[in-house]
């Protein structure tokens, strides 16, 4: 292990490898606080160079690699073991925009670029990039490309895999495979790229990539609307995607447990709809017209759900800083959440169409076996993405709750989500959190082609062991 730190140190500064548990501590914690390991120690490559010899050094000498980026991933994936024995890459020191291609519409960054940063030189080039989370202030693209994020744009413009056109990653023996294209077809086999878009560093360290820019709207208005129920959710859903069509960037979904729990930590965000409504739903429209055709538009669809009966209510935002403050309000239910204590999260998606027998069978599945929970339901409707996640009854010690039943909820939700054939995981990933759940859910034959790619690119088992798939 001598030689191994001495090596190391020939890399990169002793500075870069950090060592002292005090140094190490925020990098070995989760967000959430949920996972928690130690570290040999914690590497900070500045170049692709440094990050081919740190792993060509790790190969030699049979050393695990937990991949790094904001460490806001909510699956314990960036979060090292407990053996001591395996280091910590954090990307955040290769955080360069390497080039903005105004004609091909695609911006060059390296892996450790905050997402926020990103936005930020796209707009200065008056471009968007679309990719937008509540963590986008501190997690990075390589992080949101190694969990294929989605956010509130996927109903517009897809998850991080749809933004990315090209990539360079650092293999398991070190190598350098520059995919850095800025190419929207390109069909010459196995498609490498998307190999590694969700592969949640157990298949490669992305080193830099190539993504979509999108013209920056002119307009953008954003709605709170009231809803009775899912069902007339759907129906507000698809009329706005038959009058918007691609004006529709935004529709999120919050239930009225979510909005009072986030009322009680953040008392500044309060529902401006009348009489508590069941479902408040964020509606946004962007476009590229102009202030007044987008404004009509809203209306219009407004008028047309209201004469339907589908909605109750419904404010329009009347300034930038209502519509970021509605925004906010829905940003804020996860950390509420956080101020509230360890909840039991799930990350689901369901088809559209089966949505509402989901939602109004599971609740009260979940009400008459656990009496008093909190069920905290918001998301990315848009996208059939839930977040459906459980808090104990109020007054009831949250640790306790979580031990006592935490596997019967899991059970219980996972169950239902097999048998209305959604997902486990909509964008959060797999990581450790939900490594035992993966064989059953995908089924044997999936399970093991997984399981003979990583065998495949990492033979050595040493980039992200025991994360998404254990070999
Ligand atoms: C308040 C809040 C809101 C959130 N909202 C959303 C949301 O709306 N949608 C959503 O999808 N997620 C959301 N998340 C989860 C999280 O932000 C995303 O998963 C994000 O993409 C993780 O990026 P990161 O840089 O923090 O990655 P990390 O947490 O550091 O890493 C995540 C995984 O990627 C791997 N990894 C990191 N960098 C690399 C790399 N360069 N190469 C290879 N592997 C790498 C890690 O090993 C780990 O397995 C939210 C989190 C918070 C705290």
């Amino acid at each position: 292990m001598q030689n191994f730190a001495h090596q190391l140190s020939q890399i990169l500064d002793q500075k870069y490898i950090l060592t002292n548990g005090q140094d190490m501590a925020p990098y070995s914690t989760d967000w959430r606080k949920r996972f928690s390991g130690k570290a040999l120690a914690i590497v900070l490559p500045s170049s692709t160079a440094e990050v081919s010899k740190v792993v060509q050094l790790c190969a030699e000498h049979h050393i695990a690699i937990v991949p790094q980026g904001g460490h806001t991933g909510f699956c314990g994936g960036a979060t090292p073991d407990n053996s001591g024995k395996q280091i910590v890459l954090n990307l955040k020191r290769m955080n360069q925009i390497l080039a903005v291609d105004i004609a091909n519409q695609t911006i060059t960054v390296q892996a450790g670029c905050i997402l926020q940063n990103i936005q930020e030189a796209a707009a200065e080039r008056g471009f968007l990039f679309p990719l937008s989370l509540g963590a986008e202030g501190s997690c990075m693209i390589g992080g949101n490309l190694a969990t294929n994020a989605g956010g509130t744009n996927v109903l517009r413009y897809g998850n991080a895999r749809d933004l990315c056109l090209g990539l360079e990653v650092v293999t398991a023996k070190g190598e350098i495979w520059n995919g850095l294209k800025g190419l929207r077809k390109d069909n010459t086999g196995y498609d490498l790229r998307d190999l590694f878009v969700g592969s949640e560093g157990t298949l490669g360290i992305i080193t830099s990539a190539v993504m979509k820019l999108y013209p920056l709207p002119i307009s953008q208005w954003t709605t709170l609307v009231a809803t009775e129920s899912i069902a007339h959710t759907i129906a507000l859903l698809n009329l706005f995607q038959k009058r918007a069509s691609s004006l529709l960037t935004g529709f999120e979904m919050m239930t009225h447990e979510s909005l009072a729990l986030n009322e009680k930590h953040f008392p500044q965000f309060k529902n401006p709809l009348n009489g508590e409504p069941p479902f408040t739903i964020l509606v946004e429209l962007s476009d590229h017209e102009s202030e007044a055709h987008v404004r009509q538009l809203l209306e219009t669809i407004l008028e047309e759900a209201f004469t339907a009966g589908i909605i109750a209510d419904a404010v329009i935002a009347n300034s930038l800083a209502q519509a970021n403050t509605f925004w906010h309000m829905r940003e804020h239910i996860t950390l509420a959440q956080a101020e509230e204590g360890a909840n039991l999260k799930h990350d689901i998606t369901i088809p559209l169409s089966s949505l509402d027998e989901f939602i109004c069978e599971t609740d009260g599945l979940m009400r008459n076996k656990f009496p008093g929970v909190r069920i905290i339901n918001f998301g990315h409707l848009g996208d059939g993405n839930l977040h459906y996640n459980i808090a104990p009854p109020e007054g009831v010690d949250q640790k306790t709750f979580n031990t006592n039943n935490e596997k019967a909820i899991h059970e219980l939700i996972y169950g239902q989500v097999e048998r209305f054939h959604g997902s486990i995981s909509a964008e959060h990933g797999v990581g450790q959190l939900k490594l035992a759940d993966l064989r059953s859910h995908k089924g044997d034959v999936a399970h093991d082609l997984m399981k003979a790619l990583k065998r495949a690119l990492d033979p050595q088992n040493i980039l992200n062991p025991n994360k998404v798939v254990s070999i």
